[in-house]
């Protein structure tokens, strides 16, 4: 459907690659930009497209469209704000596909997966569509005689989102659906290595029927995500990407007097019970550690086998081994390439940092041989075992797809040392008692748990609750916290008197209504 991806890109005049466009007060237009990136097929690092820094000035015009769309859209009804998200999911859904494709592209995932990334931003927009009933306030009527208290939930202003590149469908979507939907206008800056999913959601919101200037989008890295944190027409920021952007972006944001939400990285752990269904387990720490090349902020990334659990270690390596290892729009592949070469040396040198420190590599997927594709950023599913809490490769969120694996004697032990880790985001407890799941979910303190689930993600009517250090802010990303996120309360007491109940004289002293 080429004519629904025209608009988004043009050709550059001198190379005439891609060229990813700006989305300003609903036009796509080209940036007048000195600076650009280029964007890579992770896959073969052909550049495949280039990306502007977006100016001062095309910044300053997308915030200023946000400012001027404000006031219409903030008034227009609750009711045409829900047909325009009823209209966007659906054409979502048709073109979920091409989407996907886009995302494979640019960002390396395979295309199953890809299309799951699209499937969960998706479930969130449907979510959206509930805004009739989320938005309600609450009332309470004879606070005192005649007098009645009520609260009304409103949008706050501009919002804007800040994305990374390991979600290119479902994060954008955890953050402008939510914040328009509520009434907000908002501006979104996606990840610069993957900016052509969040263009073609932004042309299929537009098909949708959202007034031009609810929607902006610029590109770009440091400058622009400053230019968020500063810009005073804007009033919260939400953040999804690593510690040291997301910490900097709620200390900048919160100084400027907005709200901030920021999901972070992760250290996920996988508790092993002897008790647990051990061919279920395998498979789903495989799939776990390993789908989306371990580039999921909710990759269960460390094993802790607990007790006899342990024999099961080499089941785990032969099922791992099985995984097939390739380009993300090759037939069978299961495991992409990483991001970019920078990202693959990383992750090699932190299992080389493993083996140095002593640990074991029971599977190597360094110098994985994916034919036709030699020049990508593949590294095959790789396991450390034998790894210990000092230890670096413990110690960093590697974001590839490694697992390292640790042991316990028993729970007690598990627990102390995921609580000592010091992420939040997620983890999971596979066994076949209960008493222990509940033992592990109360004393865990870990935001995100899974009891025989490995990625823990909630559907959108809760929240994403990843805590400790792989959040900063208060009120979570969608759900009901993501609704609180993005609006603000006014609340109303109001007193209908009867007309012989006049007050006879001024009241000096504080009501007490009561
Ligand atoms: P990243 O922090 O490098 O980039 C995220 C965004 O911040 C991008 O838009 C980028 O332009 C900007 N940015 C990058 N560095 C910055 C800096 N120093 N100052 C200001 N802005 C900066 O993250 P990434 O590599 O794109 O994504 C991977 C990370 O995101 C991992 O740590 C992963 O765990 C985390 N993540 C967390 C969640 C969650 O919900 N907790 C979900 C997905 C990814």
């Amino acid at each position: 459907n080429n004519s629904f991806k025209k608009k988004c890109w043009t050709k550059h005049p001198k190379c005439r690659l891609p060229t990813t466009k700006l989305f300003i007060d609903g036009k796509f237009v080209d940036s007048n930009s000195s600076e650009w990136l280029d964007i890579p097929n992770p896959a073969t690092n052909e550049v495949i497209g280039r990306v502007p820094i977006a100016t001062q000035g095309e910044m300053l015009a997308a915030v200023d469209s946000c400012s001027r769309a404000f006031h219409s859209w903030s008034e227009t009804s609750i009711l045409s704000r829900q047909q325009v998200f009823l209209r966007y999911q659906q054409l979502i859904k048709d073109n979920i596909k091409e989407l996907a494709k886009m995302i494979t592209l640019e960002q390396g995932k395979t295309l199953a997966d890809a299309e799951g990334d699209v499937f969960r931003g998706l479930q969130v927009v449907e979510h959206a569509c509930s805004i009739t009933s989320l938005m309600l306030g609450e009332t309470l009527p004879s606070i005192t005689r005649d007098m009645d208290t009520y609260t009304y939930r409103l949008p706050i202003g501009v919002c804007a989102g800040i994305a990374p590149f390991n979600f290119p469908a479902m994060i954008p979507l955890w953050m402008f659906p939510i914040g328009m939907v509520c009434g907000n206008t908002y501006l979104m800056k996606p990840s610069e290595r993957v900016p052509g999913c969040t263009m073609l959601l932004a042309k299929l919101l537009q098909d949708a029927g959202a007034p031009d200037g609810t929607l902006n989008i610029i590109h770009g890295q440091h400058a622009a995500v400053n230019f968020i944190c500063d810009h005073p027409a804007i009033k919260a920021i939400s953040f999804v990407g690593s510690n040291p952007a997301g910490e900097h972006i709620y200390e900048r944001g919160s100084k400027n007097g907005k709200r901030v939400q920021s999901n972070m990285g992760a250290k996920n752990h996988g508790v092993v019970m002897p008790d647990a269904n051990k061919e279920n387990t395998i498979n789903q720490l495989v799939g776990a550690a390993f789908g989306a090349a371990g580039q999921r902020c909710m990759a269960l990334s460390t094993a802790i086998f607990v007790g006899e659990s342990r024999q099961w270690v080499p089941e785990l390596v032969e099922r791992s081994k099985s995984l097939r290892v390739n380009a993300g729009d090759q037939p069978g592949a299961d495991v992409g390439p990483l991001i970019s070469p920078q990202a693959k040396a990383r992750v090699e040198s932190l299992i080389q940092s493993g083996v140095d420190e002593g640990a074991n590599i029971l599977l190597d997927g360094r110098n994985v041989n994916v034919k036709g594709y030699e020049s990508g950023n593949f590294v095959g599913p790789t396991i450390l075992s034998g790894v210990k809490p000092s230890m670096k490769c413990y110690k960093e969120e590697i974001f590839g797809p490694v697992l390292v694996i640790l042991e316990a004697e028993n729970l007690d032990e598990a627990i102390s040392l995921i609580n000592n880790n010091p992420y939040g985001n997620g983890t999971a407890i596979f066994t076949t008692n209960g008493a222990t799941a509940r033992k592990y979910t109360h004393e865990v303190d870990v935001g995100q748990i899974g009891v025989n689930v490995p990625i823990p993600v909630p559907l959108p009517m809760f929240s994403f609750t990843g805590s400790r250090g792989s959040f900063r802010g208060d009120t979570n990303f969608y759900g009901k916290q993501g609704i609180q996120f993005y609006t603000q309360i006014k609340t109303v007491t109001s007193q209908w008197k009867a007309e012989d109940a006049t007050l006879s004289g001024p009241a000096v002293t504080m009501p007490t209504m009561g």
